[in-house]
This record gives C-alpha cells, sequence and structure tokens, in this order.
C-alpha cells in the first residue's frame, strides 16, 4: 500500500492534481462526489474525510449520521478531460466506514466486498465481464435530453452514418487513459445505440469500472452535445439496453468453469452455478432490474430475456454459455440492465451461483429453440418459467426470497425494499401519457 501511494502521489505532482473528487455511490449506484483541494492529501489516504450519511439515498439515519470516505488506491485516476498545461484533477473511488474504523454496511460497495470473502472461503475469486450498452440522444440549447436520437445507425454500422463513432473514439480514449483495457467498441442494433467493452475483471474491480464507465460516458457525451442514457427502454418498439454479466470463478489459477472432458466443456461446478442462478433469479431480479421502465425491456422479441432457460447459444435465453472455452469460459446472464447498481448486481449473482454449488443443485436441460416463438402450451412442457413482469412482482420476490436478505444484509436489504415500493407507488398512481392517448378522447 505504502508503494502505490507513493506512486500516486508521484502522479500527484508530475500532472499537477489541483482537485480531488471523493467518489462513492448511493444505494441505487448513483455516484456522489465531495472535492477537496491537493492540500487536503494526506489526511484524505488516510480516510479522515467526513461526510452526512443521512442526506445519501439508503445511508445512515439522521441520529448516527457521521460517516467516512475511504479510498481505495486502486482507483485513483486523473480524469484526462481536465487536464491543462500546469492543471489537472484526479479521483478516488471510496467505501464508506463508521466512526469506529469499520466499514458502513448501509454502503453497497461493501456488501459486494461481503460476497467476494464468501466465495474467497470456498477457495473461489469471482471474475465478471459487464456489456453496458447505452443511447445517445441529442441534448437541447440548455443541455436537456430530447426524444432525438444521435443517430439512424443499425448493428455494428460503420462511420458516416454513425455519428456516434467520434464520441465513442472520445469515451474510449478517456477510459484508456483512466486505466481501462478496453477491447471493442461498436453501434449497438438500435438506432443511437452503442457499446464499448471493456476487460474482465475481479468482481469489486469490475464494479468500480461500470460506475465509472457510465460516468465518462455521460461526461463525454455532453461535450458533444448529446445526453447518454443507461436507462433500460428509453424507445418503445426498437431494442432496449442491457448489462449482460459475464461470471467465471477461478480456484487456484485455474478457471473452475471449465472441463475440456464435458460436451459442452464446462465443469460440475459451472452447472451447479447456472442452476443456482435458475433457482434464485426471480429472487433477485429486483435487483438487476431495478427500474419500472427495466419490465419494459424484459418483453419478447428485442433480444432481452422474459423466460427462465438456458442454452449455449440462444439469445431469446436467460443464460447462455459464449463461445470462448478454456480460461475464457463463463456464463452469460443476459436479464440485468445497465440502471443496477453494479455492486450489488455482482454480489447477488455470485451468491446465487454459490448457493448452488454449496447446494449441490442440478442445472435443468438447455434449450436450443427459439423461445420467443415457443407456445405457452410448449413452455410449460418443458418447464420454463416466466422472469417478474413488473417491479411491483420483483419486489415483492426479493421481500420474500432468502437470497437479498442473505446477501443485501439487514440495512440495504430494507432500505431497497421501502425504496422500492415507493417508487412503485408513485409510477401506480400517476396518470401517463398512455392513458390520455387511449382514454381521452374515447371515454
Ligand atoms: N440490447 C439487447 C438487450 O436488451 C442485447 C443485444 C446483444 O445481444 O448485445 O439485452
Ligand atoms: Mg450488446
Ligand atoms: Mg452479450
Amino acid at each position: 500500500d505504502t508503494e502505490i501511494l507513493a506512486q500516486i502521489k508521484e502522479i500527484v505532482k508530475s500532472k499537477s492534481v489541483e482537485l480531488i473528487h471523493l467518489q462513492f455511490v448511493d444505494i441505487e449506484g448513483i455516484l456522489k462526489s465531495i472535492t477537496v483541494t491537493v492540500d487536503q492529501f494526506d489526511d484524505v489516504v488516510a480516510g479522515k474525510q467526513m461526510f452526512d450519511g443521512s442526506s445519501v439515498k439508503g445511508f445512515s439515519p439522521i441520529n448516527k449520521s457521521d460517516l467516512y470516505l475511504i479510498p481505495d488506491y486502486s482507483t485513483f485516476a486523473v480524469l484526462p478531460w481536465t487536464v491543462e498545461e500546469g492543471y489537472s484533477e484526479a479521483r478516488f473511488l471510496c467505501s464508506a466506514a463508521n466512526p469506529d474504523g469499520t466499514l458502513f454496511e448501509g454502503d453497497t460497495r461493501n456488501v459486494l466486498k461481503k460476497t467476494v470473502e464468501r466465495a474467497a472461503d470456498k477457495g473461489y475469486s469471482i471474475s465478471v465481464g459487464p456489456e453496458l450498452e447505452f443511447f445517445l440522444f441529442k441534448a437541447d440549447e440548455n443541455g436537456n435530453p430530447t426524444m432525438e436520437l444521435g443517430d439512424n445507425g443499425g448493428y455494428f454500422e460503420p462511420s458516416p452514418k454513425d455519428l456516434g463513432e467520434r464520441v465513442r473514439l472520445e469515451i474510449y480514449r478517456a477510459l484508456k487513459a483512466m486505466g481501462f483495457t478496453i477491447e471493442a467498441s461498436h453501434h449497438e442494433v438500435a438506432e443511437g445505440q452503442h457499446e464499448i467493452n471493456f476487460k474482465y475483471a475481479d468482481a469489486l474491480g469490475a464494479a468500480d469500472m461500470s460506475t465509472t464507465y457510465k460516468w465518462v460516458v455521460k461526461t463525454i457525451a455532453q461535450k458533444f452535445g448529446l445526453h447518454a442514457t443507461f436507462m433500460p427502454k428509453p424507445v418503445f418498439g426498437i431494442n432496449g439496453s442491457g448489462m449482460h454479466v459475464n461470471m467465471s470463478f477461478f480456484k487456484d489459477g485455474e478457471n473452475a468453469f471449465y472441463d475440456q472432458a464435458d460436451e459442452l466443456q464446462l465443469s460440475q461446478e459451472a452447472y451447479q452455478f447456472i442452476a443456482g442462478l435458475i433457482e434464485n433469479v426471480k429472487s433477485f431480479t429486483a435487483i438487476t432490474n431495478p427500474l419500472v421502465n427495466s419490465y419494459k425491456r424484459l418483453v419478447p422479441g428485442y433480444e432481452a430475456p422474459c423466460y427462465i432457460a438456458w442454452s449455449a447459444s440462444n439469445r431469446s435465453a436467460l443464460i447462455r454459455i459464449p463461445a470462448k472455452k478454456g480460461m475464457a469460459t463463463r456464463v452469460e446472464l443476459r436479464c440485468p440492465d445497465p440502471s443496477a447498481n453494479p455492486y450489488l448486481t455482482f454480489a447477488v449473482i455470485a451468491s446465487a451461483g454459490l448457493n448452488g454449488i454449496e447446494q449441490g443443485l442440478q442445472a435443468p436441460a438447455s434449450i436450443n429453440e427459439d423461445i420467443f416463438h415457443m407456445t405457452e402450451e410448449r413452455r410449460e412442457e418443458l418447464g420454463i418459467d416466466n422472469l417478474p413482469g413488473s417491479l411491483e412482482a420483483a419486489v415483492s420476490e426479493l421481500e420474500n426470497g432468502e437470497i437479498g436478505l442473505k446477501t443485501l444484509g439487514e440495512h440495504v436489504f430494507g432500505e431497497y425494499v421501502v425504496a422500492k415500493k415507493a417508487e412503485w407507488d408513485s409510477y401506480r398512481t400517476a396518470v401517463h401519457t398512455w392513458e390520455l392517448t387511449n382514454y381521452q378522447a374515447k371515454f
């Protein structure tokens, strides 16, 4: 740690860092930030920065509101878009701690750390490769998002049609300068929809990168007069945005999901992991798909799943096994969307998979037919269940299931359920445009 700290100090000096942003996330994974001057550096890295936890969604009650920010040295980065001659800004992602120095249980970053420890107790390290899709909309002269898409390109479409390509290039450069290894970037299926892929990492690192990615994408898009959104289904009738989560467990430096001898080259643990996801997915959908809007993406016909099944290749299935094998063997869960808190999302997925392994669960048969075009009878015959159809249904599954409380702990679980019920209630009682369009003139 002292060595990394010395390196950071060196960068602070050589890049003339003047301001440091101490960032953390609230219960929804929304980025929060307090900015300090470089004079505070020594205090800040020693975890002496205090903040008011009672003003952060899902954090502490007003009577126990003092919390401290503990910067994670591995997340230090100079912000490339702030760099000028003799000036720059940097950031750390932080965990929240109680005044007595223990990790604050309401911080979702700490929740993921607990799951990482649970896996480590079994000898596993968790690798995660998330794929976050997003839309670019034009912003108006005040910088507010409009409903006009940034381009009308389609899947893998190159410029000049893809105006987004220039934006993606700038995002790529910024992320690379911040230490990301970028593997690919492309126009997605829907107009105005894009995806940039970074290399998989350990669970906490991947969640930190997801948080950073969302922030950088929005920041750079704004410089082009665009608004980037990770809302799951911004436009009816075209694909929504997913955050597919590729996960594998490693043991003793080897991919524990790989077994060359198996027909699909999957190990016993991989099958049990899949079984754990299938068994628990309904109870954790409220975490991976947290918004009212999330459930408008999970409908048939848009490459997003709505039925609970797994397959080696099928994009209509909830769980897919990407073709890459060996060290790259992994399980892809396709329901999560990028509005989800990545810390909680990776925690519940790993936790469900660990349950599958610990309990020796058996995976059902894989489904290779197109599930979107199956009749209900056929799905019933094959025992294919549905994901929850609304936030209301998902929250009730979360509340009644075991995985949520077990993984999130009492604090986050309680706060999350209350917040999501309130969100549903606000939606349920509001009058929407659809109702006016369909009812106002007719009745
Ligand atoms: N956009 C699709 C979704 O909602 C996924 C497309 C893809 O397979 O990359 O998940
Ligand atoms: Mg994609
Ligand atoms: Mg994918």
